[in-house]
């Protein structure tokens, strides 16, 4: 269990007025759903509140092409005009965001302090919101191949495979939904999962069984990435027969999971044995003045809706927290 002091962190009396310019109320490492939706209440609430958003504007989203199950869009929205309504609305309520990348935090005495390649910032409270980033196969071929024939983007990568062949690795809610996508412009889309049944949504499954580009290929798990210059294939391997085969392909596109972006913060925060961040009810980390919200803390549900609902708990909890601390 974790233990919640508020006490055993102390407000660092001694800064002075340089060090006010970059003290804010709250910092917001992350510029997801999450992030943004705690900046939203942030703001509403009146918080000196920063966003280092990262490299990717408007988080995974982003890198979504349609996105069918966010509220308030019944004919469904597209994942980057999502994302950016989500950002234009933090600014409408003063939220100021960066497109910083966090290298290093400190939180082991407060005024947190936050460090980014461009400059150190200082907050009463954080909260962490950095999502998570796809799983890596981690067999031959992948990494020698990755941007040049192997992608975790169908979005972005898959214009270039127009009347071409793509393998889509996974079986989960990512795999088919990008699968289905990418039958926009490949000839054919192969699914190689490692199951003879599907972990995605029923929706998705139906639509997916029913596209005719689309062809499965269950029970196997993809051995190798081959190609000399360029990607022509991969290895594959029946895990109930043992037998391997070749399966030709232009592309590999894989969808096996997402893993937490801690790495930052480990050693800072208490982290669970797959490494996300450990939290109570209320978003609260190990550090007091330290929240947590979206995909980094949540290994079964990372839907955008959760992420916002989570970012939200996550910003009237540090409204709180600020409540019991003096402003300077
Ligand atoms: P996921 O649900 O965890 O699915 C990962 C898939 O990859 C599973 O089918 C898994 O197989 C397979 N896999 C894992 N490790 C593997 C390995 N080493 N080799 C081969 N296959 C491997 O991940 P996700 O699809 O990224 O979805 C994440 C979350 O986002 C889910 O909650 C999902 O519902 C949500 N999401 C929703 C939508 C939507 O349209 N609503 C779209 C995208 C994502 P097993 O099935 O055998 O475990």
């Amino acid at each position: 269990m974790l233990d919640f002091k508020l006490t055993e962190h102390q407000v660092d009396e001694a800064a002075g007025d340089e060090a006010k310019d970059t003290l804010y109320d709250l910092i917001i490492i992350g510029g997801g759903p999450a992030g943004l939706t705690a900046a939203i209440y942030a703001g509403r609430a009146r918080l000196k509140t920063l966003v280092l958003g990262g490299s990717l504007p408007g988080g995974q989203p982003s890198n979504t092409d349609l996105v069918d199950n966010y509220p308030g869009f019944p004919e469904s929205i597209e994942g980057p005009a999502l994302a950016q309504q989500f950002q234009q609305q933090a600014e409408r309520f003063d939220a100021q965001i960066k497109m910083e990348v966090v290298t290093r935090v400190d939180f082991s005495a407060s005024p947190f302090v936050v460090w980014t390649h461009s400059g150190e910032y200082r907050g009463r409270s954080v909260i962490v919101a950095t999502g998570a980033e796809p799983r890596h196969l981690g067999v031959p071929g992948e990494e020698r191949f990755f941007g040049r024939g192997v992608s975790a983007c169908a979005t972005c990568d898959g214009f270039f495979y127009r009347d071409k062949t793509v393998v889509v690795v996974g079986g989960g809610d990512s795999a088919v939904t990008e699968a289905l996508f990418l039958t926009r412009f490949a000839r054919e889309v192969i699914v190689i999962h490692r199951r003879d049944a599907l972990r995605a949504t029923k929706i998705n499954q139906e639509r997916a069984l029913a596209n005719p580009k689309l062809r499965f290929v269950w029970d196997s798990v993809v051995e190798e990435v081959l190609g000399e210059k360029t990607v022509t294939g991969v290895q594959i391997r029946n895990v109930k027969t043992g037998e391997t085969s070749l399966i030709e392909t232009d592309g590999v596109f894989v969808y096996i999971g997402m893993n937490p972006r801690t790495e930052t913060f480990a050693g800072q925060l208490e982290l669970d044995e797959q490494g996300y961040i450990v939290s109570d009810r209320r978003q609260r980390t190990s550090v007091p003045g330290v929240f947590v919200a979206g995909d980094v803390q949540d290994p079964l549900y990372r839907q955008i809706v959760v992420a916002a609902g989570s970012g939200a708990i996550a910003a009237m909890e540090v409204e709180k927290f600020l409540e019991e601390y003096p402003k300077k």
